[in-house]
């Protein structure tokens, strides 16, 4: 069981309102639950901080708020819970040696070479394994004696929204400079958000589910941060 009931119901509403998703289109409760975990995943979540009755809305969200709100009531926040759990629970992990687990979540590096091709798109926790290679942590520590690098642990949340083949570009370099490799598959990540303390956990080969264990305390840093 994930325990996301902590959300109230203005919460959700604020979740939901400060996500992409369209509320004009009458989203069903998987929808909302989609959009709200990938804010509650990815984001700091500015919204909840503004001074909501003191009547201060930037430009143009004060009705997407009271849509957002009208529309949590309608479809009842017990039911935005149980989708919420479900969409949760379908969330994978990726596990990724240091120091790339570490270059992807302080170094801005968004391309992961693999040997095969993926085909989820989504939420993703990204966990970086126990093994590491040494002589690169060497080199990464030279330039950056203060990056982290905490192994077997969640350490960042991310999306995956792509996966393609390395080509060579014009210039004659490869794509997804500087840290696309020739001849792998590159997924593309984004949205990749540090945790504020890693989640420990073991990690698995490939793409894994995550234990409910392991998303509540990953749930309960996000919620710390906020
Ligand atoms: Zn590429």
């Amino acid at each position: 069981m994930l325990t996301t009931s902590w959300l109230t119901r203005d919460e959700l509403a604020d979740y939901l309102a400060a996500s992409p998703l369209p509320l004009t289109l009458s989203p069903t409760p998987q929808d909302v639950a989609t959009a709200v975990a990938e804010d509650l995943l990815t984001h700091r979540l500015p919204w909840p901080t503004l001074d909501w009755e003191a009547g201060r809305y930037p430009e143009g969200t004060r009705d997407r708020r009271l849509r957002s709100r009208r529309l949590v009531d309608d479809l009842g926040v017990d039911k935005l819970h149980d989708a919420l759990d479900d969409v949760l629970l379908s969330v994978r992990a990726l596990t990724i040696r240091q120091p790339w687990a570490g270059a992807v979540t302080h170094l801005g590096k968004r391309t992961e070479n693999r040997s095969w091709r993926s085909g989820y798109r989504g939420l993703v926790l990204l966990h970086a394994a126990k093994e590491a290679d040494t002589r690169l942590i060497t080199q990464a520590r030279q330039s950056d004696p203060d990056l982290p690098l905490h192994r077997q642990a969640v350490i960042a949340t991310a999306k995956i929204t792509g996966c393609h083949q390395a080509r060579r570009t014009e210039q004659g370099g490869i794509c997804c400079s500087p840290w696309g490799e020739p001849g792998l598959w590159h997924w593309e990540i984004k949205a990749v958000h540090p945790l504020a303390r890693p989640v420990s956990c073991s990690g698995a080969l490939n793409l894994w589910r995550p234990s409910a264990d392991v998303l509540n305390a990953v749930l309960a840093v996000e919620e710390e941060g906020r």
